[in-house]
């Protein structure tokens, strides 16, 4: 079975997990300094605070950023529920902007047309980007937009470890960034995140946030100076984490030329939409978008007899039990998230594939989409 992405864990991480495990210490000490330490020199952030995992990271950026009920926070409608479900669970009232039909990301003049018009009784406080499947979202102009309407920016960079804008890396724009460790992400702890900010008053309050909110004072005594949570990460996952970053580079690399191998095989390929280049992309996932003529179902099926594993790309929220019973929102049929999610085939992507491997998964497609005309 060619997996649709699968982790990359060798003999030697294997080994270090284990010695940490035998020192006893097993949670937040100097492993997950450490590798707080070698983002930051990755990512070239002033802060990285590694958390338990990517929905940690979204909670804290909004506990950190003090939104709560009667604020409203612009959001994409193309996204991993958890972006927004962190919204809802600070009673924040999300509203979906529409994405773009070919980076997927939020499109920013539908963001500020929506800015514009809203009349909402909830007070708009900020922002939520995603990068999606490791595409840079327009960060020159939402942060323009951002500055001019008096919005935070939060980046959900899950999915974009390694994406950059202009060789500046992505999570270092906006207020907050916030990464997943996840094993469907490029790097991985198990579960793991960490929370991104160029901003020492929030760093702080974040790194309180993430642990019940103790604080150690010089005499080596505690204090508990705020209701935090518990989103520490564990020393096991960080020497993993540590690991993975120093192969990273190379991964990256890897990805970029099976996204060409994909680009060229499926150039000539019936009843698909190819996702638009873009510079810097980190290519987490590669999806691919099929005409309303074929049934997506049916794709993913035949796919999977070759031997071929393949997904949706991502949810549209407001199609979302919860979302649409709640918010009920007008015209979602007619969004570009709606298509994106009925439509949208991730197709496998990982380091361990080579050229063949994309020669036949494209082969196989093709024929497959050939005979669903
Ligand atoms: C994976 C993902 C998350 C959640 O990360 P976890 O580590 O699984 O909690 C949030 N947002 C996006 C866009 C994601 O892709």
């Amino acid at each position: 079975m060619i997996k649709l992405s699968q982790p990359i864990i060798s003999e030697e991480e294997i080994q270090a997990v284990s010695d940490v495990l035998r020192t006893g210490m097993l949670v937040q000490g100097q492993y997950v300094a450490d590798f707080e330490q070698a983002l930051k020199k990755y990512m070239g952030a002033q802060n990285v605070l590694a958390v338990s995992s990517g929905t940690s990271a979204l909670h804290l950026a909004l506990a950190a950023l003090e939104i709560g009920e009667g604020d409203a926070v612009f959001v994409p409608g193309f996204t991993y529920p958890a972006t927004v479900n962190v919204l809802e669970i600070q009673k924040a009232k999300p509203i979906l902007i529409d994405v773009d039909a070919s980076t997927y990301n939020i499109d920013p003049d539908k963001l500020e047309e929506t800015i514009i018009n809203y009349s909402g009784k909830e007070t708009p406080k900020a922002i939520m980007v995603v990068h999606e499947f490791g595409a840079p979202a327009e960060m020159t102009r939402i942060l323009d937009i951002a500055k001019r309407y008096n919005l935070f920016v939060v980046e959900d960079a899950a999915c974009a470890l390694g994406t950059t804008i202009n060789g500046q890396h992505v999570g270092t724009f906006g207020d907050i960034g916030c990464f997943s460790w996840h094993p469907r992400k490029a790097i991985t702890t198990g579960e793991g995140g960490a929370v991104v900010t160029q901003n020492e008053k929030l760093n702080k309050r974040i790194s309180l946030l993430r642990n019940h909110g103790l604080e150690r004072l010089e005499d080596g005594s505690m204090d508990f100076v705020l209701p935090g949570f518990n989103y520490r990460l564990t020393e096991f996952q960080a020497v993993l984490g540590i690991h993975q970053l120093k192969k990273f580079n190379k991964w990256i690399q890897k990805r970029n030329e099976l996204v060409e191998y994909y680009y060229k095989f499926l150039r000539e390929c019936p009843h698909i939409q190819l996702p638009k280049k873009i510079e810097g992309h980190a290519w987490q996932t590669f999806m691919v978008v099929l005409e309303d003529i074929i049934d997506r179902g049916n794709v993913i099926h035949s796919l999977k007899l070759e031997g071929i594993e393949t997904n949706l790309g991502a949810q549209a929220i407001g199609e979302l039990t919860y979302y649409r019973k709640k918010y009920d929102f007008e015209n979602l049929s007619q969004h570009t998230a709606s298509n994106l999610y009925k439509q949208g085939l991730a197709l496998p992507l990982s380091p361990l594939l080579d050229k063949d491997d994309i020669r036949f998964i494209t082969t196989k497609l093709m024929n497959i989409l050939k005979a669903n005309e």
